[in-house]
């Protein structure tokens, strides 16, 4: 599995899986876009963890949840690369509560972080990527997107609407040798969970089958391969990465 002279941009590959699928991505030989909004410093750490192991990579900075940022970055991108081979939409946020309780914004922000963010990066590739008639997108949805979870139903509403999307995608541009799929994790250990009160940890451990977290390299692993040739027939298909904790 090579992707020698592909550009990848991953989105939130600043920290936890997203950092994982840059390195992993790198590794195989591909140039890595490292994408954050707030933190620079995690996304300079990516970049020297992938130029100590040899690999190629550059940061660039834009909020997905606006368009006209993820618009110029792109074209910038396209600009100083030539192009863009693989989009991995990773960049993703939760703010939980009961739906009784839930602010309007704790809604918006998630929608539009994390499904507004992810159509905005999918329409700034589809038009390159379709010209090339070679192009990868990859969304991380999450088994929360499937299964549903009490506290958080703009995180499922979101990730349930990638899913949506991604289809959708894969039928719109498979004829031009472009594939849309998705990786759905479970729970990752990150910095996304590991504030999660002992008790909530204890509960979803009893549900997991294999009685642990995932890791970011899990998840990575199952993008390494969608996004190579071998996937080349694979399109609008979710691969869930969760320890048997939901089987869809
Ligand atoms: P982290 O909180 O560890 O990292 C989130 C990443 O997203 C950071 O790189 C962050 O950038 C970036 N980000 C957040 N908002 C934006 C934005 N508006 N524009 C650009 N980048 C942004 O999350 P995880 O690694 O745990 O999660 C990654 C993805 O995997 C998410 O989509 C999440 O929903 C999904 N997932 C995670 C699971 C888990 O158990 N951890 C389970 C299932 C799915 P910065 O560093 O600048 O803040």
């Amino acid at each position: 599995m090579s992707l020698q002279d592909k550009v990848a941009v991953v989105t939130g590959g600043s920290r936890g899986i997203g950092r994982a699928i840059c390195l992993k991505l790198a590794s195989l030989g591909a140039k890595v876009v490292v994408n954050y909004v707030s933190r620079a410093d995690a996304a300079e750490e990516t970049v020297a963890a992938i130029k100590a192991e040899g690999g190629n990579a550059v940061i660039a900075r834009f909020n997905v949840a606006d368009s006209a940022d993820v618009q110029n970055a792109f074209k910038q991108i396209l600009a100083d690369e030539g192009r863009i081979d693989i989009l991995v939409n990773n960049a993703g946020i939760t703010r939980d509560g009961l739906v009784a309780m839930m602010k309007e914004n704790a809604w918006d922000e998630v929608l539009d972080t994390n499904l507004k963010g992810a159509f905005n990066c999918i329409k700034a590739v589809s038009r390159p990527m379709m010209k090339q008639r070679w192009g990868r997108i990859v969304s991380i949805t999450s088994v929360i997107g499937f299964a549903g979870n009490a506290g958080q139903a703009n995180y499922a509403a979101a990730k349930a609407g990638m899913i949506g999307m991604t289809k959708s995608v894969a039928r719109e541009l498979a004829s031009r040798g472009v594939t849309a799929n998705g990786v759905a994790p479970g729970y990752i250990d990150t910095e996304m969970t590991r504030d999660l009160p002992d008790e909530v940890k204890g509960k979803i451990l009893s549900e997991i089958p294999m009685n642990s977290l995932g890791s970011s390299e899990d998840v990575a692993g199952a993008v390494a391969f969608l996004v190579s040739d071998d996937a080349r027939y694979v399109t609008g298909h979710f691969i869930h990465v969760n320890g048997g904790m939901f089987m869809g």
